[in-house]
């Protein structure tokens, strides 16, 4: 089960340079000093429902690059968590950080202190968009820092965005490419968004960057996930979290707080087009799916069964959702036939 998370942000930690979507504020004395997160912590876990008390806990520092801060200071953090980690109140650490902060040294360190789970921010893997970027680092920074993570066993996790300057469906595909053969243990993608006060800001208002369209930004999503899928590789999140702090700072781009859904829907979309391309219509279908799954079907607002019924001339459309049907599959009958698909096999 993946482990409820006592997030402690700390803001542009470690950062050198800005990254042109990132409006991320360093902003020293809103940081959490390290003596204050021991206090953060029993706060948090005084916090946690009754019914979320047996579950696995995990500290986790987000925000900047926890490790091209020094040494010393990355420490002073991680001594903090020892003794939770210790009574078995926490029961493991993650951080998130850059790829061409990860040497060996900063690994043992990590290893040291009981770090389990590594989020790197590898964006993307096309040199060409991690320049335009202003990432300041290049793919090939996050081959060696992952094949060092992955020697030293630490859990692995790779975040990715869709839509910075220069990229395309096609780069995007790449990167997945590549990154796949790296094995993460999983991976988060964010379409790029222009948010108030990130240098992508004046870009975008200069006419020099358009963001993706929200439904470009799915289509591209929908190949990758299937991609992503067949190679086994669980996709922690898509999209970012909706905040009080994204809402505010919104100004373009793809930016859906149902991300994931959007992304299914449109996999169901398609597998229920493949299906009535070959079957034989009289006007109506019914389809079957796992009822945790009938909303995708449904698409939002029922879009999918509008453009279904319109595309195909059908007067009628049902959906039976059957609990003993596997995720995934797609089933439909038709004058007396039935056929089926499963999202793997999709061919895009
Ligand atoms: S994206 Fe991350 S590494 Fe880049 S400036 Fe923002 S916090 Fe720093």
């Amino acid at each position: 089960m993946v482990p409820l998370i006592i997030p402690i942000f700390l803001s542009a930690i470690g950062c050198r340079e800005r990254c042109l979507f990132c409006n991320q504020k360093a902003a020293a004395e809103g940081l959490p000093s390290p003596s204050s997160v021991r206090n953060f912590i029993e706060a948090s876990l005084a916090e946690i429902p009754y019914n979320k008390k047996n579950r696995k806990k995990q500290v986790a520092f987000y925000g900047g690059s926890f490790t091209a801060i020094p040494r010393d200071d990355q420490a002073s953090y991680l001594k903090e968590i020892q003794p939770f980690l210790a009574s078995g109140l926490i029961d493991s650490i993650r951080i998130s950080t850059r790829p061409d902060a990860l040497d060996e040294e900063t690994l043992s360190l990590l290893k040291e202190y009981g770090v389990k789970t590594v989020e790197v921010g590898v964006q993307s893997m096309v040199d060409e968009v991690l320049f335009l970027s202003k990432r300041g680092h290049c793919a090939e920074d996050t081959v060696s820092a992952t094949s060092r993570l992955k020697r030293r066993g630490f859990e692995l996790g790779l975040q990715l965005m869709i839509g910075l300057p220069g990229d395309t469906c096609d780069r995007f595909l790449q990167t997945l490419d590549r990154v796949i053969e790296l094995k993460p243990d999983f991976i988060r993608i964010h379409p790029t968004l222009v948010l108030k006060g990130a240098p992508l800001e004046n870009l975008w208002r200069e006419g020099r960057y358009s963001p993706l369209q929200l439904e470009e930004a799915v289509q591209w999503l929908k190949r990758g996930i299937l991609r992503l899928e067949n190679s086994s590789i669980p996709v922690a999140r898509i999209g970012l979290q909706p905040t009080q702090e994204l809402e505010r700072d919104f100004l373009a781009g793809p930016y859906h707080p149902s991300f994931r859904q959007l992304v299914d829907s449109a996999i169901f979309f398609d597998m229920a087009v493949s299906l009535l391309r070959v079957s034989q219509k009289n006007g109506q279908a019914l389809f079957f799916c796992h009822p945790k799954e009938v909303s995708n079907l449904r698409g939002q607002k029922n879009e999918n069964i509008m453009r279904l019924k319109e595309h195909f001339k059908l007067s009628k459309i049902l959906i039976d959702g059957k609990p003993e049907l596997p995720r995934g599959y797609l089933g439909l009958q038709t004058q007396g036939e039935e056929v089926s698909i499963r999202r793997k096999s999709l061919v895009l």
